[in-house]
C-alpha cells in the first residue's frame, strides 16, 4: 500500500501531507542538529547508568518501608550524574510536576524567608503554592513572602530590578526555565547561568531553584551545570520517557536534595524509606531513552511551527529560532479554531481517538482549558498532547510525541481539522 493511502486511511487529505513534505524539506538541517544533541545525551545517560552500576537487581521491586531499595538508589544515582549533580530525589511518591516544586521549594524555606522570581509570574499552579492566590498551606501561610520581577519588554532579565528586590531575607531564587502558559521566550541553559552567576554575586548564599519541566534533554547542558542548587521535573514529561507511570525528581546539592527528602517523608527518615512499588524499570528504561523522545518531540514542535507560521500565525518559539523546551506555542486568535487543532490531535493519537476533546474547568487553572490528550499515561505531557486556556490570544500549547512519526500525523491531522472546518486553506500555499 502507498504511504498516501495509509494516511488518506487516517483522514489526512493529500493536498494536506503534500503541505507537510514541502514545508519538512527545509527543515533537514535542523533535524540532524537534533539529532546530534539527542546522540550526546544518550551517551551520557548510558555512560551514567555505567558507571552506577546498573544491574538486573535494580528492577527488583520494594514494598513496605522500602528499605534497602538498590534499584531506587542506583537510580537516583543515574539522575545525579547525568545532571552532574551531588544528589538526587527521584520517586513515585512525588506525585507530579508541581509536587516536585512545592516540595522543593517548601523544604527549602523556613519561615521569614523570602522566595524569589526574577523571571516574572510562575506557572499558574505554583500561584497556590506560593500564595499568590490565597491557598490552604501556601508558603504565604507559613509566613514565607514572595517577589517577583518581570521581565523587560523584549523578553530579557530586567537586572536593575533584580539587583533591588535582592534584600537580606532571600533565601531562594525560583527560574522557570519554560515559558509553561505565558507568551515569554524560553531561557536557554546558558542564559539561565548567565541569571544565576548575576545573582549570586550580588548575594552568595542565596540558594537557586530551576522549573527544569520540558527542558531536560533538549540542550547539551542541563541548569544545574551552571550554578542552580536544584533541578526539578516531572516524570511524566521529558526524563519519564514516556514509561514512567507518575514520579518527580529534585536534584540538586546534597542540602537541598536532603532538605527535600525530609519533608517527602519525614525528618530523620529522608531518602532511606519510599518503596519503588516495581517502578523502577519503568523509571530506569524510561530514562534511557528519554533523550530520543525528547528529540521526537522536539522536531514535532518545530515541524508544528514552520507550518503554522506559513499559514500566518504566530507562533512562540518561531519557526526559525533555537529551542529550549519541547513545548510550541501557537496563537490561534479563535476559539473555534483552538477546539479544531485540539480535536485534529486528538484524532490522530493511538488511544482515545474516538473522542472529542471539550473545554473544562481544571483544578488550579483560573480560566477553562481545554486538552487533548491520547496518552498511555493519564496527563502525560511527553506523550502527544496539546492545551490552550480559553482566554485570548487562544493560543495552543503543543507538545510532545514519544516518536517524531506520531507528532507529525498529528499536526497534519490538527491541520486537517481546520482544512476541514475551513478555517485555514492549504491549497494556494503548495
Ligand atoms: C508542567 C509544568 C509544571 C507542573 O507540572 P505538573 O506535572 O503539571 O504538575 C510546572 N512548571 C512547568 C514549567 C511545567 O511545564
Amino acid at each position: 500500500m502507498e504511504i498516501n493511502s495509509i494516511y488518506e486511511g487516517l483522514g489526512i487529505s493529500k493536498e494536506v501531507r503534500n503541505f507537510g513534505e514541502e514545508i519538512l524539506k527545509g527543515l533537514e538541517e535542523r533535524f540532524r542538529a537534533i539529532d546530534e544533541t539527542t546522540e550526546y545525551n544518550q551517551l551520557k545517560v548510558i555512560k551514567a547508568m555505567q558507571d552506577a552500576k546498573v544491574d538486573a537487581e535494580c528492577f527488583n521491586s520494594s514494598s513496605g518501608y522500602g528499605y534497602d531499595d538498590v534499584g531506587r538508589e542506583k537510580l537516583e544515582t543515574v539522575y545525579a550524574k547525568t545532571f552532574g549533580t551531588e544528589d538526587a530525589l527521584v520517586r513515585p511518591q512525588i506525585t507530579c510536576g508541581t509536587h516536585a516544586l512545592a516540595l522543593a521549594l517548601m523544604s527549602n524555606l523556613r519561615p521569614g524567608d523570602e522566595l524569589l522570581s526574577p523571571v516574572g509570574r510562575p506557572y499558574d499552579t505554583l500561584e497556590e503554592v506560593i500564595g499568590i492566590r490565597e491557598s490552604k498551606g501556601s508558603l504565604k501561610e507559613y509566613g514565607i513572602s514572595y517577589r517577583e520581577v518581570e521581565l523587560l519588554s523584549d523578553g530579557t532579565f530586567d537586572y536593575e530590578n533584580i539587583k533591588k528586590a535582592i534584600n537580606e531575607k532571600t533565601k531562594l531564587v525560583t527560574i522557570q526555565r519554560s515559558k509553561g502558559y505565558a507568551s515569554r521566550p524560553t531561557f536557554s541553559v546558558k542564559q539561565i547561568g548567565e541569571l544565576i552567576k548575576f545573582i549570586k554575586d550580588i548575594k552568595p548564599s542565596v540558594k537557586v531553584m530551576v522549573d527544569n519541566c520540558y527542558g531536560e534533554f533538549v540542550e547539551r547542558i542541563e541548569p544545574s551545570e551552571v550554578g542552580a542548587d536544584m533541578i526539578v521535573g516531572s516524570l511524566i514529561k521529558n526524563p519519564g520517557g514516556g514509561l514512567a507511570p507518575i514520579g518527580g525528581y529534585i536534584a540538586g546539592t546534597k542540602d537541598c536534595v536532603e532538605n527535600a527528602a525530609f519533608r517527602l517523608t519525614s525528618p530523620g527518615l529522608g531518602k532511606e524509606v519510599g518503596a519503588s512499588l516495581g517502578n523502577n524499570r519503568a523509571f530506569m528504561q524510561g530514562f534511557f531513552l528519554a533523550p530520543t523522545v525528547t528529540s521526537a518531540a522536539l522536531k514535532g514542535a518545530i515541524f508544528a511551527a514552520n507550518i503554522y507560521e506559513r499559514l500566518g500565525y504566530k507562533c512562540i518559539p518561531n519557526a526559525t529560532e533555537s529551542r529550549h523546551d519541547i513545548i510550541q506555542c501557537i496563537e490561534l486568535h479563535s476559539a473555534e479554531k483552538l477546539c479544531k487543532f485540539a480535536e485534529g490531535i486528538q484524532a490522530a493519537s493511538p488511544v482515545d481517538s474516538y473522542v472529542t476533546p471539550v473545554p473544562w474547568d481544571m483544578p488550579g487553572y483560573d480560566s477553562q482549558v481545554i486538552m487533548a490528550a491520547g496518552a498511555f499515561i493519564q496527563g502525560s505531557s511527553i506523550e502527544l498532547s496539546c492545551d490552550g486556556p480559553l482566554r485570548e490570544p487562544y493560543s495552543v500549547y503543543f507538545q510532545g510525541g514519544l516518536t517524531w512519526y506520531h507528532a507529525k500525523l498529528g499536526i497534519l491531522s490538527s491541520l486537517q481539522k481546520l482544512v476541514d472546518a475551513n478555517l485555514v486553506n492549504v491549497d494556494s500555499l503548495c
